[in-house]
């Protein structure tokens, strides 16, 4: 069993990562290669700090009152938490000991049989789906998005909660066609609660440069936020009573 966690960074007093105030948890190694990614410095695991399940443990008790006060908890986030879930089964386990609430953060690229233990400790699933369309989602994500939706269906059938992440790219992932898409994927799936579209920015472009990669994506600008609002209006036309924020 995997008692050490690889891990990137930690910040202790998120407010993105699910409800609340979180301490959200990066954890190393990704096997996907999205075009888009801002942390490429996660990719490989080897690349961490390491800690202990014991350590991490003591240092979340720290924050209990926060999470008390805001209904906030942990995050598991990456690079890709899944390819760590030995090492997350025991953590959830000592986490749900102590009543915290506990939530993945993940682009679902996993084995499912190997992870249902793991699945029944968890809270709430922020998924991130790369692109509805399977041949964009190789190309923008460099792997086929057959686990991912193994992954999701299996979510469904279990009735975990999900919150999808959806990143705006100007004509890759944003044409009507492409929110369609995700629409039909979202409507099969009444577990959703809420859709975030996120604006694809460079924010990560510095990291590729340092690390001495290249994507196809650096050159394309943010969206306008009128073509944000947009891509909005059309989503909840498309899945009306949804919340998208
Ligand atoms: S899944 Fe996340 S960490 Fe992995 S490459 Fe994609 S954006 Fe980066």
């Amino acid at each position: 069993m995997q008692t050490e966690a690889y891990i990137h960074s930690i910040e202790t007093m998120g407010m993105v990562d699910g409800p609340g105030i979180r301490y959200v948890i990066f954890l190393q190694g990704c096997p996907l290669r999205c075009a888009f990614c801002h942390n490429p410095d996660t990719w490989h695991m080897n690349k961490g700090q390491s800690k202990s399940l014991n350590w991490l443990v003591e240092d979340i008790k720290n924050y209990l009152p926060y999470f008390r006060s805001s209904r906030g908890g942990v995050t598991v986030s990456g690079g890709e938490p899944l390819l760590q879930a030995e090492f997350l089964e025991l953590l959830f386990a000592e986490l749900k000991k102590l009543n915290i609430h506990r939530v993945i953060d993940t682009s679902g690229f996993a084995n499912v049989e190997k992870i249902k233990k793991l699945i029944s400790m968890t809270d709430l699933v922020m998924l991130s789906i790369k692109h509805p369309d399977p041949e964009k989602h190789r190309e923008i994500s460099g792997q086929p998005p057959d686990r991912p939706l193994a992954f999701a269906r299996y979510l469904t059938k279990i009735n975990i909660p999900i919150w999808i992440r959806y990143v705006l790219i100007p004509g890759v992932s944003d044409s009507h066609h492409d929110l369609a898409l995700l629409a039909a994927m979202i409507k099969n799936m009444p577990n959703v609660q809420r859709l975030e579209l996120l604006p694809y920015n460079t924010m990560g472009k510095s990291k590729w440069e340092q690390l001495g990669i290249s994507s196809p994506l650096l050159d394309i600008p943010s969206p306008l936020p009128q073509e944000v609002e947009a891509s909005r209006k059309t989503m909840a036309g498309l899945l009306p009573g949804l919340k998208i924020v």
